[in-house]
């Protein structure tokens, strides 16, 4: 299907492989990082800023290390039979931290993943896995729900996926309007949780009621 012709949400294109680019080098990422050191005002060549630039590209392969995940392919690995289980699962407060794609400022917060098993089901840790190769890229926080929602959908094929994230973006605490204590709170609602308000409200009753609806 052409890139134009995707639903914003849709469930069966929710391929999310990394842009392809060309990486520089290690040295080229260390020299941007001096240059970024002279804007704001300082000199990397003395001595408390010597090792910055390595510093803070060992910090980018960590916090960025998940371009190099596809979180589909990992989750169809790890399936297994759900042996008549039909009930929710729900796996709350899966701490992230992400990066805004805007500023590169933290975003911090808490993840909450529930799905309504068809016949396949997934290790907890599996799903706290995806959301950290989600998380471990360049984010919009309603990007990473949607993204974590249809991957889920896409691999389990459940009768539907809800998944919530709370999360305090750090470039608008530290910078621009300097509000501490904001919690941006989205959700993506498939299926069963989207059609039935009876099984939305059980999930959002079990996950505490950060949102009194569906905001998908
Ligand atoms: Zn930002």
């Amino acid at each position: 299907m052409a890139n134009a012709d995707k639903p914003r949400l849709a469930v069966a294109t929710c391929s999310e492989a990394p842009p392809k680019v060309q990486r520089p080098s290690r040295a080229e990422a260390e020299a941007a990082v001096s240059i970024l050191l002279r804007w704001a005002g300082d000199d990397p060549a003395r001595e408390g800023l010597k090792d910055t630039p390595a510093r803070v590209a060992r910090a980018f392969e960590e916090w960025f290390s998940g371009y190099g995940s596809d979180p589909q392919a990992y989750l169809a690995r790890t399936l297994e039979e759900v042996h008549g289980y039909d009930e929710m699962v729900v796996l709350r407060d899966i701490r992230f931290e992400s990066h805004c794609e805007h500023h590169l400022a933290p975003i911090i917060g808490r993840v909450h993943v529930g799905y309504l098993p068809n016949e396949k089901i997934v290790g907890i840790s599996k799903l706290a896995r995806v959301v950290d190769a989600y998380a471990h890229r360049l984010q919009v926080q309603e990007k990473m729900n949607a993204q974590i929602a249809n991957c889920i959908q896409h691999v389990l094929e459940p009768k539907g996926v809800a998944v919530v994230i709370e999360a305090s973006h750090q470039c608008m605490t530290t910078r621009g309007v300097h509000k501490t204590g904001v919690v941006l709170v989205t959700s993506t609602m498939l299926g069963a949780f989207r059609e039935d308000a009876r099984t939305r409200r059980e999930f959002l009753n079990m996950i505490g009621n950060p949102v009194s609806g569906d905001r998908s």
